[in-house]
């Protein structure tokens, strides 16, 4: 998580500092990424789904990460923990939590809930850190 701190702290001046990581089984790392919205004008570049991407792509024999744990420092959305499940994410791990759109516990809990594919998740990890960044960049904002 540390690591994935440092990630979001490269995101693109604009964009909500989220950073996220794939590591595999051995815990060698996958993938890097932040969160791009802003900046790519792309709903969907959330950190966590271009990190699975760039993950499946290092793999570069499937798109399954089965063995691969999602590490980011803001509880994943309703579109992000989706993609995780697609991927087959063994494994999420979360910082802050995200009580508008978290999707691993606050308003949904996808991962727990999926009947077909559950993903195991452990959120709060470096909490106070993690919530942090987001104030540092909320309080710029005013
Ligand atoms: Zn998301």
């Amino acid at each position: 998580m540390r690591q994935a701190i440092d990630v979001a702290r490269s995101t693109p001046p604009g964009d909500v500092p989220v950073g996220a990581l794939v590591v595999d089984a051995d815990g060698q790392l996958l993938a890097t990424a932040t969160n791009r919205r802003e900046q790519d004008a792309d709903p969907l570049a959330h950190a966590e789904v271009l990190a699975l991407r760039q993950a499946v792509r290092a793999l570069g024999d499937s798109w399954r990460l089965e063995r691969c744990t999602l590490v980011v420092t803001l509880e994943p959305c309703a579109m992000c923990a989706g993609a995780a499940l697609g991927a087959r994410v063994g494994r999420i791990v979360f910082g802050a939590y995200e009580p508008r759109t978290g999707a691993c516990g606050s308003v949904w809990d996808l991962p727990r809930e999926a009947p077909l594919h559950k993903a195991e998740v452990r959120g709060g990890v470096l909490q106070p850190e993690c919530e942090q960044l987001l104030r540092g960049f909320f309080e710029k904002l005013r």
